[in-house]
């Protein structure tokens, strides 16, 4: 069986959590700091405050922006749907606006439609590890005083005009979720080049706290905190970032054989009928954290089919990603709101077999069963 994904994994990351678990640090601690540090130097933010996720990175960065009961936050439906969940969590109203039919990011001529006087953010999304256009974002958020940050969940190692995602806006957000080029178990972090907004981030991310546990363990004074925020749990572990920090040093390795992969299904799935590979504009460098194809109106077969052939042949593939407008929780706040170049967009685009152990004969399999699959079912 070929899978969708796998995450590396080694002896090293199994070392460096034992070492963890014998020092009796099982909490927020001295590793946290460490990958902290590490994640800020590599995107070359200020600033990076790890969490217990990216959808909870993404509520803090919020909260950090004073988004709040009255406010819109404008984000794309074409996404994780913890994308506009976070809006919902501080309490504001995601407003969805379209993507561009060939990159699946947030389309800025759209974008400009849909801002109001109550417009507080735009949360653009580097959907699958490919960045979007930020200068037009931070071009509209000038001229409309808007905020712009990014839910870069899927971005480490992508860079946009050549600078590493990280750095270029407010705020931004990355996951370390098994799906993502690293992975912590579950974890996430925004990295801002705001010192207050890191600061205020990590008091909030640990119940409000005035003063942390690390300090007060190590005073040889008593000390007494305070919580003078509305604070959250949303704290990482030094067991998860002791993985972090061995996940971030084979982080370019990992984007490089990634990197390759996807170039070499560009170049063999070129003739392939009834499929195209999606457009990387000259703006951005992608992790290729996910493969995508796009179906073209031609396929003489239904997506669903298509993919159980493919399963049939033992080979995971994924469809393409969902839409939040679509789903209940947002059927119900937003009524029949219909968005059709991002329902195409979803409905006609597949995610493909990609990870950094795949073998070229692995991949050969998964384009020879494409290629057979689609020939035989147009003859
Ligand atoms: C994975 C993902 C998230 C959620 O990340 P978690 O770390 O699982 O909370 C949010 N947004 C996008 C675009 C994602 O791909």
């Amino acid at each position: 069986m070929i899978p969708i994904t796998k995450p590396v994994m080694g002896d090293e990351e199994a070392r460096a959590a034992q070492e963890v678990i014998a020092s009796g640090w099982l909490t927020q601690g001295p590793r946290v700091a460490e990958f902290e540090r590490m994640v800020a130097e590599y995107t070359g933010a200020r600033y990076a405050v790890a969490c217990s996720s990216c959808t909870t990175a993404l509520h803090l960065a919020l909260v950090a922006l004073g988004v709040g009961p009255g406010d819109e936050v404008i984000v794309p439906s074409m996404s994780y749907i913890a994308t506009a969940n976070a809006v919902r969590y501080a309490g504001a109203q995601a407003v969805f606006a379209e993507v561009e039919p060939h990159t699946f990011n947030l389309d800025p001529a759209d974008v400009e439609r849909r801002i109001t006087p109550r417009t507080k953010a735009i949360m653009v999304v580097h959907q699958l590890g490919l960045p979007c256009d930020i200068d037009r974002f931070l071009e509209l958020g000038r001229r409309y005083g808007v905020k712009i940050f990014e839910d870069a969940a899927c971005a480490l190692g992508s860079r946009y005009k050549g600078r590493p995602i990280g750095a270029h806006t407010e705020m931004a957000c990355f996951s370390f979720h098994p799906r993502k080029v690293i992975c912590t178990g579950d974890g996430g972090m925004v990295t801002t080049n705001n010192e207050s907004y890191a600061h205020l981030m990590k008091v909030l991310r640990q119940h409000g706290m005035s003063v942390p546990d690390t300090v007060r363990h190590q005073a040889n004074k008593v000390i007494f905190e305070e919580h003078n925020e509305f604070g959250y749990n949303y704290r990482m572990t030094d067991l998860q970032a002791a993985v972090g920090i061995e996940q971030m040093k084979r982080l370019d390795g990992l984007v490089a054989r990634r990197r390759a992969l996807a170039a070499r299904y560009r170049e063999k799935l070129a003739g392939v009928p009834h499929i195209e590979v999606p457009a990387v504009p000259a703006y951005a460098e992608t992790n290729y954290q996910s493969f995508a194809i796009l179906l073209q109106p031609t396929l003489p077969m239904s997506r669903l089919a298509l993919m159980q052939a493919l399963l049939d042949r033992g080979i995971a593939t994924r469809r393409g990603v969902m839409t939040a407008h679509r789903e209940r929780p947002y059927r119900l706040t937003h009524g029949n709101l219909s968005l059709p170049v991002t329902e195409a967009a979803s409905d006609h685009s597949l995610l493909l077999p990609l990870y950094p152990q795949m073998t070229e004969a692995e991949q050969d399999q998964v384009i020879g069963a494409l290629r057979e699959v689609l020939t035989r079912a147009s003859s």
